[in-house]
């Protein structure tokens, strides 16, 4: 502005429509308790002047801006009124937009001389955009279409003067211009972004006008949208940033290559299963997009988190953008991508010194196609990745030859990667194909082909099959083919009012004791819930027992002042009364529904005052069949699991080697019996 006597100069179209949307702008203003005197003045547009050019031939993006860019740049005006839809994608630079209004009615309206439905095959429809005409041909393809310009008068003149059946107009022009009478039909495909709402802009960096007009503003009340990458499988391949986007959510949308668990970094979060998946139902991409859109504007911090790294084959892009159109703030978190770290985590290099100075990842299928092209394009790299590829491996394999690669070229077929369930098919372009009908490997699954793969090779380990019991199948990946039989399950436990006195009075205590990683995100699931500051937790002593409840502490920003390496309640109790002295202590102890009182009367001994909390249960998972696969291994991990195994599937048999984690399982399995050559584990 001016000077404080000067009036704001508003510039604006010179139609009836958009005078009426300068008028609703300042009563919008009146209404906030900002009355604000101003100047009108008019600037034609080359959409204005030109009433040719149909809109359908993508003309320039300032088409109905340019001239009031102009005015605002050579300081003719202070701020301009746009029907929101009319901005171009990017501003000129020195240029801002101060608000954007709620829109008063987002949707695109008939108007015709009959209802919609009752159209006549041929019917003449004017529209000027491109999206309107393929909407309006989706719903009835027997229709005319005419491509139609001017201002909302000029238009509705062609139905009144008979040279056309109807035309198709926004809602809101209509509502603006008193005309919403002449409305005959709703249209039910979605109409342009913004549609319905002003935008104000003006000069960058005038500090005053934009925060009056900021009143106005809605983006002030979005939400964000964040893609984040959950890395390749194995859960601990997530990002510490990616944990942080998890950990603040108020929903996340996930899909089918996300390793479950890593839900557990978001207790607090309202989550969707929006799941991609070959051959099974999944939520189009469209409205994947619009959830995002509306879950951002109604105010959520939203994560969007993908397999891999969110902008490798996995459509991130058509969301960023689709987003951004409606000035969602959106940010990205990278996330190791399967393409890389599965071959890495296999030792298998893509590029490696005189073998392979390139790499490419090719999509083997897409989601569009229904018929399997005649060969796919093989692109000139030493190293290829193929994703998405797996029931295209015979096309695969025949576009390889054919565009010279070597019968011998090593190949492998990865399932599963870097989850304890993953599986490998090794051969040559020669043999792959009946290898892989052999071994039948399971999505997803994602092949590397090139010499680089010699360097790959089997771990002789991987033949025994391991039946695992516990909740942490990857610790025992190195004990050959984990298969994951769960015979626990964790869950939220509930507050009792006692419990909820413990935590009101959190500062109170001396010490924090964490035996498990359940107990670590349950803990701060409740402190979130309860929005009590996690500073608190910082200021204390905090001791856990072994490196996985240590590890599961650091995305929550504590650092352990003790961790006990013995991973039983026996380790943690001497370590304790080595590093502390416990006398007259005040500790809280989250843990399970299972009660364990060997270190709450351990630690009264030595003279603390323990609080024990249940902050998760612990529970048998309903009863399913054993997988049917030779097993020679099996794990027990807790007394629970030995008791809900023998439960459900009688005894062990004799020929499966038994191994036990800690004292305490060794005494359940002694109590049943089992003695004989148990093997304990970690
Ligand atoms: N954004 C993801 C890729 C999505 S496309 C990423 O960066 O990893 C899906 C394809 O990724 C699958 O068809 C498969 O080819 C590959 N893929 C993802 N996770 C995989 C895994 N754990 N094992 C094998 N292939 C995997």
């Amino acid at each position: 502005m001016n000077g404080p006597s000067k009036k704001l100069r508003v510039g604006s179209r010179g139609s009836r429509l958009a005078l009426v949307q300068v008028k609703e702008i300042f009563d919008l203003l009146k209404m906030a308790g900002r009355e604000t005197a101003y100047e009108l003045k008019v600037c034609d547009t080359r959409g204005d002047k030109d009433k040719v050019t149909s809109l359908t031939t993508n003309p320039a993006d300032d088409f109905f801006t340019d001239a009031l860019d102009q005015a605002l740049l050579s300081g003719e005006i202070d701020v301009a009124v746009h029907s929101a839809k009319d901005l171009p994608k990017d501003l000129r630079p020195g240029l801002a937009i101060y608000a954007l209004t709620e829109p008063i009615d987002s949707r695109d309206a008939f108007v015709g001389a009959c209802k919609f439905a009752d159209l006549k095959p041929g019917a003449r429809i004017g529209t000027s955009s491109l999206a309107r005409q393929q909407g309006i041909h989706a719903l009835n393809p027997s229709l005319k279409i005419v491509d139609l310009r001017g201002t909302i008068e000029e238009r509705l003149r062609q139905i009144d003067e008979g040279k056309l059946d109807g035309i198709i107009v926004a809602a809101c022009a209509l509502k603006r211009l008193g005309l919403a009478g002449r409305i005959t039909d709703i249209l039910p495909f979605d109409a342009a972004p913004l549609q319905g709402q002003l935008a104000v802009t003006g000069r960058k960096g005038e500090k005053d006008l934009e925060s009056v007009f900021g009143l106005l503003d809605v983006r002030k009340k979005f939400g964000t949208v964040t893609l984040v990458g959950a890395g390749p499988g194995d859960p601990e391949l997530i990002t510490l940033k990616a944990v942080a986007a998890l950990q603040q959510a108020d929903c996340v949308f996930y899909d089918f290559l996300v390793h479950p668990s890593l839900m557990e970094y978001a207790p607090q979060a309202e989550k969707f299963f929006v799941g991609k998946r070959k051959g099974v139902h999944t939520i189009p991409q469209d409205e994947i997009s619009r959830r995002l859109k509306d879950k951002a504007m109604a105010g959520k911090v939203v994560v969007r988190l993908k397999g891999g790294d969110p902008l490798i084959f996995a459509r991130g892009a058509e969301e960023i953008e689709y987003l951004r159109s409606f000035h969602i703030n959106v940010s990205v978190v990278p996330g190791i991508t399967s393409a890389t770290g599965i071959p890495s985590s296999l030792g298998i290099p893509l590029t490696a010194r005189g073998l392979s100075t390139s790499v490419a990842f090719v999509r083997g299928h897409s989601e569009e196609e229904y018929a399997p092209p005649e060969s796919l394009s093989v692109p000139k790299a030493d190293t290829l990745v193929f994703l998405m590829g797996l029931t295209r491996l015979g096309l695969i394999v025949r576009s390889l030859l054919q565009a010279g690669w070597k019968e011998k070229t090593p190949m492998v077929i990865v399932s599963k990667g870097t989850r304890v369930e993953e599986r490998i098919v090794h051969g040559t372009l020669a043999t792959i194909e009946s290898e892989a009908a052999k071994a039948q490997p399971e999505p997803p699954a994602l092949m590397v082909v090139g010499e680089v793969v010699k360097f790959w090779t089997p771990g002789a380990e991987k033949d025994e099959n391991i039946l695992y019991l516990g909740t942490n199948p990857d610790k025992y990946r190195s004990l050959g083919r984990v298969i994951h039989h769960p015979m626990i399950e964790i869950s939220a436990a509930e507050m009792t009012p006692g419990f909820e006195k413990n935590f009101r009075d959190l500062d109170s205590y001396d010490m924090i004791l964490f035996t498990s990683r359940f107990a670590v995100r349950h803990f701060f699931r409740i402190l979130q819930e309860k929005k009590i500051a996690r500073e608190i937790v910082q200021r204390k002593d905090v001791a856990a027992v072994g490196r996985d409840t240590a590890l599961a502490l650091v995305p929550f920003g504590i650092r352990p002042s003790l961790v006990a390496d013995e991973e039983t309640s026996e380790g943690m109790l001497k370590a304790l009364e080595k590093n502390f002295a416990l006398e007259g202590k005040r500790i809280l102890f989250p843990r399970s529904s299972l009660p364990n009182p060997y270190l709450r009367e351990g630690l009264t001994r030595l003279g603390s005052r323990v609080d024990e909390v249940t902050v998760y249960r612990n529970t048998k998972p309903a009863k399913r069949p054993l997988p049917q696969v030779p097993i020679q291994k099996i794990v027990f991990t807790s007394p629970s699991t030995v008791r809900n195994f023998l439960e459900d599937h009688g005894p062990v048999p004799p020929d499966w080697q038994i191994l036990g984690k800690g004292p305490r399982t060794l005494e359940a399995l002694k109590k049943e019996g089992y003695t004989n050559g148990i093997v304990v584990v970690e």
